[in-house]
């Protein structure tokens, strides 16, 4: 009834099928919450394989607007390290597309979906363009989701229509809408050569069906963005940002619930990360985290111990279990007090906390996007896939930090010092943060009411009364 109130009867059933990937996951997890706090129906799809790698979930930040279902992708039958990643990807496919199909004739056949909460829609990631002929195969409509910046979809756009020319013809190239980029600037599967061509694939097959859809959900806003959205607006694909997708609590303060992403496919130690931070001076930790997937090479793990330790700054570093082996010998017993070294951390609850003066960071969308909202400057430090370009983004076009330089391939832990000290303790430092509080702010008022990815959230609520 509440709901019914809030939305003037306008309730409608909105399938998220997402990317069982962290930093895919949490994006399209809060468009969900989003949804569903402006009295939607929502149910978050995910795959029987991806569910069993989830450590954590938080139902009551979702509310009872909102719940998970699982379909299978045919893992269940596969031994694992069995397949190729091509046969892997292609299998998922078939799949899931069975199965997908299947829930949503399930969910329109039941009574509860004819009457108050009619199926309209399908939200499915970006990287399975398949999904959207599923929908309307079963009569519903469907549109992709982004969880990396528009700057990267636009890049890959102008490859896809050959603007992009590979290898680039000088040191530079000047794409529509982007600013002059190097080739160290572009996603790694273009500059990579070592790349594993299904990526490409990946990153072309998103265009296959691109020009059918109505709705494109970016994970970004619009001051953020302005020129290639702008752009990819006029060559008629119609983008929406509902960005920044990070909880209510640390953005607009309008959902007293949405205080974490509530699904997680690792486990953190809240209290020893934040009693930690606690006794820390404001602004004198650096916090360094390479995300959920990177996969560094011992060496550069070595050199980022050094460069952290070097730095002289009390230092909170995420090593992911599956790195730890490769932390320089008895690295812990010489930090000592100087560095805390967690497996996972709730990364947001850390880089709102006021101990942090600085993010090392891969770069992740997410993880830029987070810090940018929180006022954090970066020291950007990318691995690969589409963390070069929101590095080049980061350092030159907003201007909320520096890039460590790397020779062929490879940061020195001088490089990484250097950098850190840069943004902790320098006027340089201090511009760095006085943009970061500026980008803070546009990225509160775009997800607060009246704002540009409020509006557009919406506008597509009030448009799928009309289907
Ligand atoms: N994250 C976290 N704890 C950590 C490290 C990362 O909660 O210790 C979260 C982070 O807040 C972000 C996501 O994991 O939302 C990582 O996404 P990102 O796009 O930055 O990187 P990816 O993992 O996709 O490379």
């Amino acid at each position: 009834m509440e709901n019914e109130e809030k939305t003037g009867g306008n309730q409608s059933h909105i399938l998220v099928f997402f990317f069982p990937v962290q930093g895919h996951m949490n994006p399209m997890v809060q468009f969900s919450k989003r949804l569903a706090s402006k009295g939607q129906r929502v149910t978050i799809v995910t795959t029987t394989s991806a569910s069993k790698s989830m450590k954590t979930a938080n139902p009551s930040c979702f509310g009872s607007n909102l719940k998970v279902e699982l379909v299978s992708d045919g893992s269940e039958h596969v031994n694992p390290g069995s397949e190729t990643m091509e046969q892997s990807v292609e299998r998922v496919q078939i799949e899931t597309m069975k199965s997908l199909a299947e829930l949503i004739k399930n969910i329109k056949n039941s009574s509860d979906a004819n009457e108050k909460y009619p199926l309209k829609f399908l939200v499915y990631h970006y990287s399975m363009p398949w999904a959207l002929n599923i929908a309307r195969e079963q009569g519903i409509d469907g549109g992709p989701f982004y969880t990396t910046p528009a700057s990267v979809k636009t890049i890959c756009y102008h490859y896809h229509k050959g603007v992009l020319k590979l290898p680039l013809e000088g040191p530079t190239t000047k794409l529509p809408a982007l600013p002059p980029l190097q080739l160290q600037d572009l996603p790694s599967f273009f500059s990579d050569p070592d790349t594993d061509p299904v990526f490409i694939k990946i990153a072309m097959d998103q265009f296959s069906n691109l020009s059918e859809v109505k709705w494109i959900f970016h994970s970004t806003f619009d001051k953020l963005e302005h020129e290639v959205l702008e752009w990819m607006a006029n060559q008629n694909l119609p983008i929406k940002t509902i960005g920044p997708t990070i909880p209510s609590m640390f953005l607009d303060k309008k959902l007293q619930n949405d205080k974490d992403y509530g699904l997680d496919l690792f486990e953190s130690n809240v209290a020893t990360c934040m009693n930690w931070l606690d006794s820390k001076e404001a602004g004198s930790v650096v916090y360094a985290s390479f995300g959920s997937l990177a996969n560094l090479s011992k060496e550069q793990i070595e050199e980022l111990a050094w460069g952290l330790n070097n730095s002289g700054y009390h230092f909170l570093w995420v090593v992911r279990d599956s790195e730890k082996e490769k932390l320089p010998e008895n690295f812990l017993d010489k930090i000592t007090e100087k560095g805390l070294l967690v497996s996972w951390c709730t990364q947001l609850q850390v880089l709102a906390h006021k101990a942090v003066g600085c993010f090392v960071t891969h770069c992740g969308w997410n993880s830029a996007l987070e810090a940018l909202s929180l006022g954090i400057p970066m020291v950007g430090m990318p691995h690969r896939a589409d963390h070069p370009t929101v590095a080049k983004y980061v350092m030159d076009v907003w201007k909320v930090g520096v890039r460590v330089k790397v020779n062929n391939g490879f940061a020195t832990k001088e490089e990484i010092t250097t950098c850190i000290r840069q943004v902790m303790d320098t006027d340089k430092g201090m511009e760095l943060r006085k943009s970061s509080l500026v980008w803070k702010e546009l990225a509160r008022q775009a997800m607060d009411e009246g704002g540009s990815s409020n509006k557009n959230i919406e506008e597509f609520v009030a448009k799928l009364k009309l289907m």
